[in-house]
């Protein structure tokens, strides 16, 4: 659904395309952006992730996070990337292996890779859109061990897509040096406690896919790696740990 109807090639210089999951992290991203960019689309990506949930969780969240900044949100795009990364990864997002700690230190959930996959996709796309920034959720404080969330790895990014497109595109972080109890801290700067409520009750971070147990910092099994760094942070950020 769109709020504007502006063409791929209508060019707006402050325009911005946020990979957006519908997880805590990506969901304060977008309202990051709508509170800098007058323009702002949004993509998803199908890739045989073990559970939906996530992909279902997008559309209302996105609508309550638009409506908070009323006239900036444009079209949300979901890519179906296949089976490829399911089939190359064969990790426990995708399957359903347990999820552990590698012999590497990084938790089984790492799709290799999965990031730079993204960024690509994502920088093809707002090639097509005429938009010129790419904002992305990752982050190297609370970061799982993921190689491709580091700051090195995204500035890398940027310069290989910015040659290999041909454009200015630039890379946006906000959540880089933020640990999860920023990042609530921004959501709360960003759009009150509005903006919490919504991210809490309509964002989706379990691994297990689990939204229908309940706590404070929203739904989720509460015993994953993602449930526990949600819940840690929150506590931290209510001064509760
Ligand atoms: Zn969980």
């Amino acid at each position: 659904m769109s709020n504007h109807d502006h063409t791929p090639h209508d060019h707006v210089p402050e325009s911005a395309l946020v990979l957006f999951s519908g997880g805590q992290d990506s969901t304060t991203c977008l309202a990051w952006a709508l509170e800098r960019y007058p323009y702002v689309e949004t993509v998803g990506f199908a890739y045989g992730q073990r559970h939906a949930v996530e992909l279902t969780c997008r559309p209302p969240l996105r609508q309550g996070i638009g409506e908070l900044f009323p006239g900036r949100l444009g079209t949300d795009h979901v890519l179906d990337l296949g089976a490829s990364l399911a089939a190359i990864g064969e990790t426990a997002l995708t399957s359903q292996a347990e999820i552990r700690m590698t012999a590497e230190g990084l938790p089984s959930t790492f799709v290799p890779g999965r990031n730079l996959v993204f960024l690509t996709y994502a920088a093809a796309l707002a090639y097509r859109r005429g938009l010129r920034r790419i904002v992305t959720g990752v982050c190297e404080t609370d970061y799982s061990g993921y190689p491709d969330c580091r700051d090195d790895t995204i500035k890398a990014m940027q310069l290989a897509l910015n040659l290999g497109l041909d454009r200015r595109f630039v890379v946006e972080t906000p959540l880089m040096w933020r640990d999860k109890a920023a990042t609530w801290a921004l959501a709360e700067k960003l759009g009150g406690n509005r903006l919490v409520e919504l991210i809490v009750e309509g964002s989706h971070s379990c691994y297990l896919g689990d939204h229908t147990t309940h706590h404070d910092w929203g739904y989720g099994c509460g015993t994953c790696p993602a449930c526990a760094l949600r819940a840690a942070g929150w506590k931290k950020w209510k001064g509760l740990a």
